[in-house]
């Protein structure tokens, strides 16, 4: 049986990232075109707590699809973690009659969700926002799309320079422990050699590569280094590959936060009024405790116990492969 839901709220939580806006957007507005009160929550888990909850009209996210970021802003709260944390974020939920809540973000904000839904019984749909891609059950996270292009569009700059002086540049991409960002970029802007987190190389395979690269007349070389891989960030693999391998003059980059700004890519602000859009239809369905993604082409849902749990190894093997072959 549908449920009687009059009210919901969205927020954005944790790491921020391009499409976040789309998404709000899309939740609002589907809401209200079910004649559903919405609301939104300033700085995520936070607002909650300190009751920084607004209503939301359609006119309240105009012009807002192109911006990066979130108008709602977003914050690390370490209050929610807590029993009394949690509890005083329901009694606002509850004083507003608010019976249906989306969360916009990553794994932490997912944990949240599922402490938070599980306590109080409120009704959650949670949509995965994060650069890092690394939720089990979407294939893209809002705001990886449009990280990889920001990469892509430093490399290419990069490339310029390094090519006009035979330099080997060792550039450093956001992800701990996902190296998607890297992988993809990698063969978007045609790196030589990519290092990532889920994967051992050793730092003899690296410096072959770039010996039959140089030997081969290659004028220039580059390296993509995720920010976890276990040799150290790009800084500490070019001074160890540097004392073994001095054919360039070799140069760092580290790209860090430009990575998360942004206009968002179609392909983003699209996900995010999908996602937005099913995140209302699953509520107004009587679904809880969900995440939507993006499975082939397909919204899908997957309980978020089990995005959180499953393991989300999400490197595609046949890149993987071309890093090798299409960089000779
Ligand atoms: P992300 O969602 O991008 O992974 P964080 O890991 O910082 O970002 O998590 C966002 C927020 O989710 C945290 O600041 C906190 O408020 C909440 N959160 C994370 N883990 C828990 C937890 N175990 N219990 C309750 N809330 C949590």
């Amino acid at each position: 049986m549908k449920p009687n839901i009059k009210n919901i709220a969205v927020l954005t939580s944790g790491g921020d990232a391009p499409g976040m806006n789309a998404c709000i957007r899309a939740v609002v507005r589907t809401g209200i075109y079910n004649g559903i009160n919405m609301f939104g929550v300033l700085q995520g888990y936070q607002g909650l707590i300190s009751n920084n909850i607004i209503p939301m009209d359609a006119r309240s996210v105009s012009n807002i699809i192109h911006l990066g970021g979130t108008i709602l802003k977003t914050a690390r709260c370490l209050e929610f973690k807590t029993e009394e944390g949690m509890e005083l974020a329901f009694q606002n939920l509850k004083a507003r009659d608010i019976d249906g809540l989306v969360v916009i973000g990553g794994d932490g904000t997912f944990t949240g969700a599922q402490r938070f839904g599980k306590k109080f019984g409120i009704r959650v749909i949670g949509i995965p926002g994060t650069i890092d891609n690394d939720l089990y059950g979407s294939d893209f996270t809002l705001g990886y799309d449009t990280a990889i292009n920001t990469v892509i569009e430093a490399i290419d700059k990069i490339r310029d320079t390094a090519d006009s002086h035979d330099r080997l540049f060792f550039i450093e991409v956001m992800g701990r422990d996902s190296g998607c960002i890297a992988l993809r970029s990698a063969i978007a802007s045609g790196a030589e050699a990519v290092l990532l987190p889920e994967k051992e190389t050793s730092l003899d395979e690296l410096i072959s590569q770039l010996e039959v690269g140089a030997s081969t007349k290659k004028s220039s070389s580059i390296v993509i280094v995720s920010e976890g891989h276990k040799d150290g960030g790009a800084y500490d693999v070019a001074k160890k590959v540097k004392e073994r391998f001095n054919h360039y003059d070799t140069k760092v980059t580290i790209l860090g936060h430009l990575q998360r700004g942004g206009s968002p890519s179609s392909f983003d602000r699209i996900l995010g009024s999908r996602l937005g859009f099913a995140a209302i239809n699953e509520l107004l369905k009587g679904s809880t405790m969900q995440m939507v993604g993006l499975r082939g082409n397909d919204v899908k849902t997957t309980s978020i116990d089990e995005a959180l749990t499953r393991h989300t190894f999400k490197l595609e093997s046949d890149l993987l492969e071309m890093t090798k072959v299409l960089s000779i």
